[in-house]
């Protein structure tokens, strides 16, 4: 099997004998075509971004770019990227020529195609948004309105999943995007995340920080914690996220507890209840008691993020080792009883998993709103070399070369963005990050995914030195950059994504309010 692989990575990309999700390189690698004005502004993009980081060496902000296509259209004058117009024939004419030059084929069969494609894809782009989303009604069974979310079958859900033409994608992110606006406006809600701890005690297969890593582990002390989260504070950082590997002692309890306590203390601010006083923390720690959920709650945090990773306990049996540590069946009770605590309580999943198929990503979905998540973070599955997944990855993906590694990249974060897109068509009110895979994958990955249905994003702040020991997959992204330079380049990618930085905010989720028939509460 493994030399049939390797002979043609096509083969292997068109049919998952292990019956996961299919992506079809040689059709889309045919389809690979770039908007002009898209790519002005990309180029802007690249040049500027690495003129922000200066001097320093920022690997991850140096890769191809792809996706240019999916950026969205300026709507005003962002920083000092002006407008571009949308190119007229001739313009159309002319880069058609310099591809030509470029790719010295004058004979290319492909160009003709390639031309046309364009075309059609400039006509695209001057139709307004609300006829051009028009191309749903088909996936749908129900003509979509701009703003107006619809309902989907399983089936319909599937089917949105396996959408291939790249009009029909970008109108299903145009139009979730119209969603998230009617609801959020373009406000973009920040969360600073402290990785405090990479200790754990947990084996999940997938992660790079597992039990059974050797990677050597870190606490940070409960001072530098506070400080992290003080600096948030003082750089109107509306949240911060504390998120660590599992440590069920009452010794790490007890230490978040005084944790959050002071940051509440150092901030001016009560806990839940007392909305947006002080620094919003949200905690993600994994499954833990009742009773230390309650405690947690009590000293002052108020979210709670916990992935279920896959809705499909039988895959997530496979995903984990198979004892009492890894249930999950426990893993979905402590979602419920996050939410009957009263946490704002976040789930989500990696998507393309081994043997993963579009069926559970779509069960995924329709778990997310069944049991009432009020955010969502999603991102692709990235391989971590010495786990038990990734040397089943390995199996089936390993021999890829260059192009099929970026080809495979390409469809992941097409399905990432459908993900998101509709998470926020199904579950409109929740808060949905632009997750950090999704930028492991591609450059422009959270920017992308702010105007294909995200709100949120969560820059990394965890101080440099510990961070290269957080590596829950091969490639993190901003592993050696400074919290500075992460808040710097996202407060950039939100305003290059069109959307307004809320600053000083909890930015907390408003179906939280509307499910308990509460007023959203407003900063005063
Ligand atoms: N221990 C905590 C949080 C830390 S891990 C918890 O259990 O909630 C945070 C998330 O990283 C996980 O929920 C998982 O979805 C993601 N993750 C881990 N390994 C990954 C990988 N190889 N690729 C992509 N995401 C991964």
């Amino acid at each position: 099997m493994m030399k049939g692989l390797k002979k043609s990575a096509t083969t292997l990309l068109r049919s998952s004998k292990s019956g996961g999700i299919n992506f079809k390189a040689a059709s889309l690698i045919s389809e690979l075509k770039f908007v002009p004005n898209q790519l002005l502004m990309r180029n802007n993009f690249s040049t500027s971004l690495i003129q922000q980081h200066g001097d320093h060496h920022h690997d991850h902000h140096h890769h191809d770019l792809m996706e240019d296509e999916l950026l969205p259209t300026p709507k005003k004058t962002i920083i000092n990227i002006k407008e571009p117009p949308i190119p007229t024939e001739v313009d159309l004419g002319a880069m058609g020529e310099q591809v030509a030059t470029a790719s010295s084929a004058n004979s290319d069969p492909k160009a003709a195609e390639r031309k046309m494609k364009r075309a059609r894809t400039v006509n695209y782009l001057q139709k307004p948004l609300e006829q051009r989303i028009l191309v749903l009604e088909k996936y749908f069974g129900v003509k979509p309105e701009l703003g107006k979310p619809v309902e989907l079958t399983k089936e319909q859900i599937v089917n949105v999943l396996n959408i291939e033409d790249h009009e029909e994608q970008r109108a299903l992110f145009d139009y979730a995007n119209s969603i998230t606006e009617s609801i959020y406006g373009s406000k973009v809600y920040f969360r600073g995340i402290i990785e405090f701890s990479n200790v754990c005690q947990k084996d999940c297969n997938y992660c790079g920080i597992r039990k059974h890593m050797q990677v050597p582990r870190y606490t940070m002390p409960k001072e530098e914690i506070i400080e992290q989260a003080i600096w948030a504070y003082e750089n109107h950082f509306g949240s911060i996220m504390l998120q660590s590997g599992e440590l069920n002692t009452e010794g790490r309890i007890s230490m978040l507890v005084d944790v959050i306590r002071e940051i509440k203390k150092r901030t001016g601010g009560g806990g839940p209840g007392e909305w947006n006083k002080g620094l919003g923390i949200a905690l993600g720690v994994g499954e833990l008691s009742r009773e230390s959920y309650q405690r947690l709650y009590d000293a002052g945090a108020h979210r709670y993020l916990l992935r279920i990773e896959t809705s499909n306990p039988e895959l997530y049996s496979k995903l984990h080792p198979n004892d009492e540590n890894h249930v999950w069946e426990e893993r979905k009770k402590c979602l419920e009883t996050l939410m009957d605590i009263g946490y704002q309580t976040g789930t989500g999943v990696m998507i393309m998993i081994p043997n993963q198929t579009v069926q559970d990503l779509a069960d995924d979905l329709l778990f997310f709103r069944k049991i009432g998540a009020d955010m969502i973070g999603m991102g692709p599955y990235i391989v971590q070399e010495g786990t038990p997944i990734g040397k089943i990855w390995m199996e089936q993906y390993g021999h890829m070369n260059e192009a099929e590694k970026k080809e495979y990249n390409r469809v992941l974060f097409r399905l990432a963005l459908k993900m998101t897109a509709l998470a926020r068509i199904l579950i409109p009110e929740a808060n949905i990050s632009a997750t950090t895979a999704l930028q492991a994958i591609n450059p422009a990955g959270r920017e992308i995914a702010l105007s294909s249905g995200a709100n949120m994003v969560m820059p990394i702040i965890t101080p440099t030195k510990y961070r290269v020991n957080y590596q829950l997959y091969q490639g993190k992204p901003c592993i050696d950059d400074t919290k500075e330079e992460c808040k710097r380049c996202l407060t950039d990618r939100v305003k290059w994504s069109n959307k307004q930085l809320i600053l000083d905010e909890w930015g907390d989720p408003i179906s939280y309010f509307n499910k308990r028939n509460m007023k959203v509460p407003n900063k005063e």
